[in-house]
């Protein structure tokens, strides 16, 4: 087989993301409901639609040689894949939580109980790690509600913004790990593949950098050009174009979407005036 057989959630909170990364990618593919593989019209690639638990070990034994799936998935399985990128999406916390009402006296409350997971080899090597003896329950899904309907004293679940927790009765009280989905690979994969691997790379992480930053356009007096260079790095330097009015240029450069804000305000300090911030679709460092 020469195209690279990439594996993506079937259906779930990685799928949609995954499938709209590799369209940006400019690959194209039909994404027919019950569709378990389909080939890309444009690329070498095939893509195996999968449940996220099995993507490890597909990838491990070589049924995928590529895969995105979320790091707590790849931590949990404990396959000896390779971690290629992080991808910043699907960010998430696999934490402890237990019933609100109960008052929290650190690790060692746990001590004794039973706590309810899918995640039970993460959760023994932290209770091991922290020498706490407790009980692991170990269900498929659904995990929030087991205290409610007397199933275990507490979870380790996925979090993210927490509401789920709330509803169901429960506060989170330790973070055993952070996660957000990765792009993952066999360690055996032909040459062939591995050159259609970094092509793929190359343009997830072009799409990646592209989201990370904003292309910005602002004017300023010539006399600040300088300072205003400071504040904005950019990809070089920034591109300076002479305003009708004399002694006014209008600069163009990038910004950091993380201290977007911070930038402008030092920005306006500076001097500069109608400040434009634009989306970038690509970005080619
Ligand atoms: P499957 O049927 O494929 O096994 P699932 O129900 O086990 O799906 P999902 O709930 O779709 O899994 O979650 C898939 C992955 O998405 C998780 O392993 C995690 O990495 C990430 N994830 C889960 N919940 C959230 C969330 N609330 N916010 C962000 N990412 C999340
Ligand atoms: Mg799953």
């Amino acid at each position: 087989m020469k195209e690279l057989k990439i594996a993506i959630q079937k259906s779930g909170r990685l799928s949609e993301h995954s499938r709209r990364l590799l369209e940006e990618c400019g690959i194209k593919f039909s994404n027919g409901a019950g569709v378990l593989k389909t080939t890309s019209t444009n690329f070498p690639v095939e893509i195996l639609f999968l449940r996220d638990d099995d993507i490890p070990q597909y990838v491990e034994q070589g049924v995928a040689d590529a895969g995105l799936v979320g790091e707590n998935m790849v931590e949990e399985k404990g396959r000896d894949i390779k971690v290629v990128e992080k991808l910043g999406f699907a960010r998430c916390r696999l934490s402890l939580a237990i019933p609100r009402e109960e008052e929290f006296t650190g690790p060692d409350w746990f001590e004794g109980r039973k706590i309810a997971t899918s995640y039970p080899s993460i959760l023994s090597a932290y209770l091991k790690k922290n020498n706490i003896k407790a009980e692991i329950e170990e269900i498929s899904g659904s995990v929030e509600i087991a205290p409610g309907i007397g199933l275990a004293d507490a979870v380790c679940d996925i979090v993210s913004s927490g509401s789920t927790l709330l509803t169901n009765g429960l506060k989170e009280v330790i973070t055993i790990l952070k996660s957000q989905a990765v792009l993952v690979s066999n360690r055996n994969i032909s040459e062939k593949k591995t050159r259609t691997l970094e092509k793929l790379l190359f343009r997830i992480r072009a799409v990646k950098n592209a989201k990370e930053n904003k292309y910005i356009l602002l004017n300023a007096p010539e006399k600040s050009v300088e300072k205003i260079s400071e504040i904005l790095p950019g990809m070089k330097s920034p591109t300076i174009l002479p305003l009708m009015e004399k002694g006014w240029v209008s600069l163009h450069s990038v910004v950091r979407e993380d201290d977007f804000w911070e930038r402008i305000d030092m920005l306006k300090e500076a001097g500069a005036e109608g400040i434009l911030v634009i989306p970038i679709e690509k970005m080619i460092k």
